[in-house]
């Protein structure tokens, strides 16, 4: 064994197979390290919160778990990442840093930029491995569906781990107190984090609730079963898009319940696709994709924000599903889209008055998808059809009778079940109207979907958003959405 270290930086990759890294390190006659980094610039952004931070942690704790056995431990700092490799290189004759492709938001993304050059300046080589065929630097989509299907197709990695000698220092960017007293908690109603519980959701899924995968997916309550619930080990990498899909493919059920395992699948694919969008672009974090909807002007009104945020706009399902999410950090896709349509388009709110407070909320934060998809449902991309969902329609549609909402609207829990979606429709003879706390409607749903179509749709007509929409198409698009476009 030589004397010099590799360094294993730990991003959203928190698990120990199909992992580049330890496969470089194990194969390699250099000793090494695991390091997790818990930055402050990045904890103290708008982006994230505390949940966030408690999955890495546990997940991070689950990793040693595994480790120990080989004499191994991921090593925890709370510091900047440049203070960290400044430590570590001055006390190591460093030789490699071995990580993940991070598709990260600005701060990151020049977080990154400030280490390549540290590292550069130091004569250290930094390997960083591409995530779930996502592609960096590439400047359209040109077989971009070719290339992902050959790489989750491709052998995953089977990491084996050698027992070796135990790098031992003192550390002096150990977690403060104050964050040690948050991290070390779990609250019990989000799913358990770690790569031992992706598989039991992934397997269990396989095994038992595959079959009404389609048509429970847009329905608040049932959807939370029959959805694979894989979304928090997929983004924060407690497993990999390619061991999700080698497991699905090569499982017995497969071959007979094509249908609902093809729908998981093709969403995996998606996932990827909107990660490579942000790739490519990740001022989607802040501006509109297309540029020309930077002009368009909303009335931002706070109250009606307030009120979205907190789940008391007066719309049962709006306020069912913002409760549900602050308390388990999960709602299905139809109801992310819902809420961010009601806001941007219904309530007249820009969008990045709401973009971290969902992304906050959703224990699944992966900024690649979450981006892309806000700016989608409040129709700021021009390519996609605007779909502006009337909460109303909603829940007679997917909550029809009303459960979902008397879940997490207990104001509304002993009205008559034919009140539920519209619970302003109320009169004396039907209930004690006085004892009801829950808020009226703060807006009339039927004029706000009117103005803000006309607004929303005439502004495709502005120059500067048709231009735009070339450049979005050409390096956005996949190949065969072109394709139908065109014809
Ligand atoms: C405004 C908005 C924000 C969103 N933010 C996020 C986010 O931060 N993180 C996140 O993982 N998903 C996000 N989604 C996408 C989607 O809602 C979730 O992936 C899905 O609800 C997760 O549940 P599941 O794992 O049971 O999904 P399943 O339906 O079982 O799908 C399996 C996997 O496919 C991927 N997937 C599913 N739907 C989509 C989609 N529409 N776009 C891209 N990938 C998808 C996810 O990785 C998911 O885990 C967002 C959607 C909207 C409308």
């Amino acid at each position: 064994m030589n004397q010099d270290l590799n360094i294993i930086w730990l991003k959203r990759d928190l698990r120990t197979q199909d992992h580049k890294s330890f496969e470089f390190c194990e194969k390699q006659n250099t000793n090494y390290i695991i390091i997790y980094i818990f930055e402050p610039s990045i904890l103290n952004y708008g982006d994230i919160s505390t949940r966030h931070l408690q999955f890495v942690y546990h997940s991070i704790l689950h990793m040693n778990s595994i480790l120990k056995v080989y004499n191994k431990e991921v090593l925890i700092f709370h510091e900047e990442a440049i203070n960290v490799f400044n430590f570590l290189s001055n006390k190591f004759p460093i030789k490699n840093v071995l990580s993940y492709q991070e598709t990260g938001i600005k701060i990151s993304w020049e977080r990154d930029l400030k280490i390549k050059k540290f590292l550069k300046y130091k004569n250290i080589n930094w390997n960083q491995f591409p995530r779930d065929g996502i592609m960096r630097g590439i400047s359209n989509r040109n077989n971009w569906d070719y290339n992902f299907y050959k790489f989750v197709n491709s052998d995953l990695t089977v990491n084996s781990f050698r027992e070796r000698k135990k790098i031992s220092f003192d550390n002096p960017f150990k977690i403060k107190k104050k964050l040690y007293e948050i991290l070390k908690q779990y609250p019990l109603q989000y799913q358990k984090p770690g790569e031992l519980y992706g598989w039991k959701y992934l397997v269990s899924f396989c095994e038992e609730r595959f079959d009404t995968y389609n048509i429970n997916i847009s329905k608040p309550k049932k959807s939370r079963l029959s959805c694979s619930r894989l979304s928090p080990f997929i983004s924060w990498g407690n497993l990999s898009i390619k061991q999700i899909f080698h497991y699905i493919k090569s499982h017995k059920n497969f071959n007979i319940y094509k249908r609902n395992f093809n729908s998981v699948l093709s969403r995996l694919k998606w996932n990827c696709h909107f990660i490579q969008k942000f790739e490519s672009e990740c001022d989607y974090e802040l501006k509109c994709v297309n540029r020309g909807y930077e002009s368009l002007v909303y009335s931002n009104n706070y109250e009606l924000l307030n009120k979205w945020k907190t789940g008391f706009t007066g719309f049962p399902l709006v306020d069912a599903s913002m409760r549900c999410l602050i308390h388990t950090g999960w709602i299905n896709f139809r109801m992310r889209a819902m809420l961010v349509s009601v806001l941007c388009h219904h309530f007249d709110c820009n969008w990045k008055l709401g973009v971290y407070h969902l992304s906050k909320l959703f224990l699944d934060y992966e900024p690649g998808i979450h981006y892309t998809q806000f700016q989608m449902q409040a129709g700021t991309t021009g390519i996609n059809t605007i779909r502006m969902y009337n909460p109303v329609k909603q829940s007679k549609d997917h909550d029809n009778d009303g459960s979902f909402i008397k879940d997490w609207v207990s104001e509304l829990s002993e009205i008559p079940d034919k009140f539920i979606h519209e619970p302003w429709k109320l009169t004396p003879i039907d209930y004690d109207i006085d004892k009801l706390t829950y808020p009226k409607p703060c807006i009339d749903i039927k004029k706000s979907a009117n103005i803000a179509r006309k607004k929303i749709w005439s502004h495709r007509k502005n120059n500067l958003v048709k231009l735009e929409n070339k450049r979005i198409i050409n390096l956005h698009t996949r190949n065969n959405e072109i394709i139908k476009k065109r014809n």
